[in-house]
């Protein structure tokens, strides 16, 4: 039998023993083994740590961006033959999508996030604090990459997701990653940990793959390092309670079992849009990856008088699931994991039958389409009904991953969210609406007890990613029983896996270590002007103390013209009595256009656009007779990539713009953007 290869301290190494056997779902047949016994685990946390650490940590955010988006691209070249061996974990095609192309897209999305963050290897966290009344000393805080490896302990519904999910992030932050999938299904993490290091695109020691057994791998972790579990509960808290996390204060992200539900609301009724897409939403949270999803639907709550409707109408719907072989295209829902999990989940809905009943479904039986059903890990979709959710604990406790939901009657919305919560905490929920008053009141009402809520009607259903998908950019996780971890969320989950720490000093100091201009620190002003300039020239800190301009009674009337912008406060002296102005006002407008006469550099040069704003506030009023001046400074710097070698080479420059009064007081303050050409081409 074919060992599967481990990827430890740069080579691949096949395990001692004959290992785990990995069955193929569908046929029963043995396909693989999986061992790690007689690897070196603290060889490769050190491997990790000392080899893979300093090469992402010295790399910027976009250098890192734009290694994701290598991969991501090479994946997605070879990426037919995961297809291929995904069939053998009974997933149809469209299960392996999610699987192996939403794994591919959270790589393609990390790596566009790069563009959230400074071209440096680590960056600022929220607001800049201002310590004194003086200016001279500031506070901000800094994330640094952590200086250990991620450990990721996965699931086996996701091998490749799973991974690429977790690892576009961990590689984001600058912080290598050793995976362990679950045996199960570790195949497909091989084959495409395979790819990955073929490839050479990410430097030594970024990535290590454990095919088997963990062994004393969590024995060697520390502070520095950081853990992510996604599985049962009784594993997750085994490790979470592991004595080594606990005494080195190792971050812990656990992602456990998750009793997730659907609500219907009390306005939808069966000639409604949103019915049929409560029904499709709960069919298709059944039947893909035969139910093996932390984010399925496991409790279905509709309004009481709705419970018999909602019943037949579900199981016309899952009656039309073809079951089977996932090799043929006409198959909607293919084999389960593995015989052991099938199981597993019969034992679990044996349970939950003391207070239920089977409404759609059978336990024992499935018909299954060109496979053998005695060999195949196939299970029949399975509809309960349980008419006291009130009454029972089993619902709401136990989670029996497959293709099995519940449905349960809900009075009024008070109780719907009661139940909701009944979950004890939940990875997702969705309520399907169109009142936006009851989505409102549901949401605020269940939002304490859920990762993500999706609000799902007419109007968003065609676009809607759906309440199964997690997505890169939100996020992933849930509280109380689902973990009470949080993973992805865009910038959100980068920052699991980067230090912060409080900086004080002064603004100087504060503008050098960040790369970006804090007010009231040194700036540079030279012969030059800064439009002049190309982006390899521009300094943060570089700046220009503009001219002087006496605003006009004119300029007021000229720019109301101009702009058609007649509000009172700038063309009526009779209405200001009670107003905040004492005579009519420059336009706030007119005082950022005059503020760009003053600081422009006319010519054509290497500013190539005004490509926009960002900040912008109206501090004083500005009137007929006030004369204004600017300072311009180079607040930030970002490069951009060019599409293609047709581009011009260039960057976005950020500008601090401080326009003042003849009293030296701020008038309005903004920040402005623009497009700089790169050296070289003119
Ligand atoms: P497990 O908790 O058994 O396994 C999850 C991961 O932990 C696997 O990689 C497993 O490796 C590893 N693991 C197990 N024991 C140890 C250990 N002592 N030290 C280190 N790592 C260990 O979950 P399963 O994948 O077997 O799934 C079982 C149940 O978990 C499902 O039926 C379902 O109820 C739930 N589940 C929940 C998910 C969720 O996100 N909500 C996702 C997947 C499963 P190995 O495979 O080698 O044992």
């Amino acid at each position: 039998m074919k060992k599967l290869q481990n990827y430890v301290s740069g080579r691949w190494i096949t395990g001692d023993g004959d290992g785990q056997l990995l069955i193929d779902a569908v046929t029963g047949d043995p396909i693989f083994a999986a061992t790690t016994k007689g690897l070196d685990f603290a060889e490769a946390v050190r491997y990790g740590r000392e080899v893979g650490n300093p090469a992402l940590r010295r790399l910027t955010f976009h250098e890192r961006g734009r290694m994701l988006k290598a991969l991501a691209l090479h994946l997605m070249a070879v990426k037919e033959k995961f297809y291929q061996l995904s069939y053998h974990s009974g997933a149809t095609r469209a299960d392996s999508w999610i699987d192996i192309e939403g794994g591919i897209g959270n790589l393609f999305a990390n790596a566009s996030l790069r563009r959230k963050f400074p071209d440096l290897p680590y960056c600022t966290d929220g607001e800049p604090v201002g310590l004194s009344k003086g200016g001279t000393f500031m506070g901000h805080h800094l994330l640094v990459p952590k200086e250990g490896v991620a450990v990721h302990i996965n699931a086996y519904n996701f091998p490749i997701w799973g991974m690429l999910e977790k690892c576009a992030v961990n590689w984001l932050a600058g912080v290598p990653a050793i995976v362990k999938p679950a045996s199960v299904t570790a195949y497909l993490t091989e084959a495409v940990v395979q790819e990955i290091i073929a490839s050479g695109i990410l430097p030594q020691g970024a990535l290590q793959l454990l095919c088997g057994s963990a062994g004393d791998l969590l024995e060697h972790v520390t502070a520095q390092d950081v853990v992510t579990f996604t599985g049962s509960k009784a594993t997750g808290l085994m490790l979470k309670g592991n004595r080594r996390i606990l005494e080195e204060s190792v971050p812990f992200n656990m992602e456990a079992d998750s009793l997730n539900c659907i609500v219907l609301g009390r306005d939808v009724t069966p000639d409604m849009p949103e019915w049929d897409l409560f029904i499709k939403e709960v069919r298709k949270e059944m039947t893909v990856k035969a139910g093996q999803k932390c984010t399925a639907i496991r409790r279905i709550f509709v309004p009481e008088d709705k419970l018999e409707d909602v019943a037949k109408a579900l199981g016309q719907s899952l009656a039309q699931t073809l079951i089977g072989n996932p090799h043929n295209d006409k198959v909607r829902m293919g084999a389960l994991a593995s015989t052991g999990q099938r199981d597993e989940v019969r034992h679990n809905v044996q349970k939950l039958l003391a207070s239920s009943r089977i409404a759609y479904g059978s336990l024992d039986s499935v018909e299954v389409l060109e496979a053998d059903a005695r060999k195949g890990a196939f299970l029949s979709p399975l509809l309960l009904l349980n008419e006291q959710p009130l009454r029972s604990e089993d619902v709401h406790e136990i989670e029996c991953f497959g293709p099995v939901s519940t449905l349960m009657p809900y009075r009024d919305l008070p109780e719907a969210v009661l139940l909701a919560k009944r979950g004890k905490g939940s990875l997702c929920c969705s309520v399907v609406t169109a009142d936006d008053r009851l989505a409102t009141e549901f949401v605020i009402g269940a939002a304490t007890h859920h990762g993500r809520i999706l609000v799902l009607n007419r109007d968003c259903a065609k676009e809607s990613t759906g309440h199964g998908s997690p997505l890169p950019l939100l996020v992933h996780g849930g509280p109380g029983r689902a973990g009470g971890g949080e993973e992805m969320g865009g910038v959100r989950g980068v920052k699991h896996y980067m230090q912060r720490v409080a900086v004080q000093g002064s603004p100087t100091t504060i503008t050098a270590l960040t790369g970006s201009y804090q007010p009231k620190g040194k700036t540079v002003e030279d012969e030059k002007h800064p439009f002049r300039k190309y982006f390899e020239e521009l300094q943060v800190g570089d700046a220009l103390t503009t001219h002087k301009r006496t605003v006009t009674e004119a300029d007021i009337v000229n720019f109301a013209n101009v702009s058609w912008d007649h509000f009172y406060a700038h063309t009526d002296h009779t209405s200001l009595e009670g107003t905040l102005f004492e005579k009519p006002v420059a336009h706030g407008y007119f005082i950022l256009s005059a503020a760009a006469g003053l600081f422009v550099d006319a010519k054509k040069g290497p500013v190539l656009l005004n490509y926009g704003l960002e900040e912008c506030r109206f501090l004083k009023p500005v009137y007929a007779g006030s004369t204004i001046g600017v300072q311009l400074t180079v607040k930030e710097k970002l490069p951009q990539d060019p599409r293609d070698e047709n581009d011009i080479p260039k960057g976005i420059v950020k500008w601090l713009v401080e326009v003042f009064d003849e009293t030296g007081e701020h008038v309005a303050i903004a920040t402005i953007l623009t497009m700089v050409r790169k050296k070289g081409i003119e």
